[in-house]
């Protein structure tokens, strides 16, 4: 939506095309670190930029892309809502962040059982937590909320974790942080609010509860782009790979957020790279004609 505005301020005919208007930050409850946004929902910041985009004159399609081809110079973008010729596309799939899929997670989440530790630990505060997972996101998540939470249980399916090394000795380092290897959560307890974690021992089989009140699933994130993966280059892990102008290795399309290859998942930087893709954009228009 911030490349939609970017876009529309520098008067380019502007179509924004989306399942739904605000993505993963309708996901969230409160959002506390967006800059000039305070104590308000993440549904309410979805609200405020549908309300900007449209404003400023975007043409919003609500609607699935299926696939985009190239059109002599320009852009086929297909969907379930029709199929539309563009000169430059900028291309803002976001990811979703994968779930453990275990009973429990799904009635707790976004009530004691979150996917970002980065967004959520100042609610970890003085309580024990779980942290799910054994790559870089899950012992940083495990780090930063080892300065919130009272315990952190770093827990891994793996007899080691996968993180860098300097991370790991780090994170051992902290008093109240206990790994918990080879060991996978079964299900999140609780009746009203999470009361702890079942975890089976992947070795024996045997089956403990650990008492938490907060869970962080940091098991990796997906990205979908089967619709343009046939036309700019991704990394290893999937994530569209782009300049510091938010260029692809195609001409003429752009990419901003959770989908390409910065580290970083937040709103603002979404947001700000969106607002330099949709200026990169209007620059390759204007060079173009
Ligand atoms: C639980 C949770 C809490 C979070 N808390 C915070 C926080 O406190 N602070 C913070 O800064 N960040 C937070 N984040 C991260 C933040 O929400 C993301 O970094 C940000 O939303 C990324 O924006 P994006 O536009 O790149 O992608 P997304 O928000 O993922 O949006 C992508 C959009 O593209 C649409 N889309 C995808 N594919 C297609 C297709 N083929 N056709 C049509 N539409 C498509 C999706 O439906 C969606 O609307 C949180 C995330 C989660 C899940």
């Amino acid at each position: 939506m911030t490349a939609a505005i970017y876009a529309r301020r520098k008067l380019l005919k502007t179509l924004l095309i989306s399942r739904d208007i605000g993505g993963q930050v309708l996901l969230t409850g409160y959002i506390e670190n967006y800059p000039g946004f305070v104590e308000r929902s993440g549904m309410a910041l979805a609200d405020i930029l549908e309300r900007q985009a449209k404003e400023f004159g975007t043409e919003i399609v609500m609607g699935e892309v299926k696939r985009v081809e190239k059109a002599e110079g320009l852009f086929r973008v297909i969907s379930d809502e029709g199929e539309f010729l563009v000169r430059a596309l900028i291309v803002t799939g976001g990811s979703s962040y994968k779930r453990l899929n275990v009973p429990g997670e799904e009635k707790f989440f976004g009530r004691g059982v979150s996917t970002c530790a980065t967004c959520d630990a100042p609610l970890a505060r003085g309580r024990a937590v779980a942290v799910v997972g054994g790559g870089n996101a899950a012992l940083q998540g495990v780090e930063l909320l080892a300065k919130y939470a009272s315990r952190v249980y770093a827990i891994h399916r793996r007899d080691r974790f996968r993180a860098d090394e300097i991370l790991i000795e780090r994170v051992k380092k902290m008093p109240n942080v206990e790994p918990v290897l080879n060991s996978e959560v079964t299900e999140v307890r609780g009746d009203k609010k999470v009361e702890g974690v079942l975890i089976r021992d992947v070795r024996t089989g045997e089956v403990k509860e650990l008492r938490v009140e907060r869970v962080f699933v940091e098991v990796g994130r997906e990205i979908k782009l089967d619709y343009v993966k046939h036309l700019v280059e991704t990394n290893k892990i999937g994530q569209v790979v782009v300049d510091r102008a938010q260029r692809t290795s195609c001409e003429g399309i752009f990419a901003a957020g959770d989908i390409t290859d910065l580290p970083y998942g937040q709103a603002i930087i979404a947001a700000g790279d969106g607002a330099v893709a949709a200026l990169s954009a209007y620059d390759y228009l204007m060079e173009k004609r």
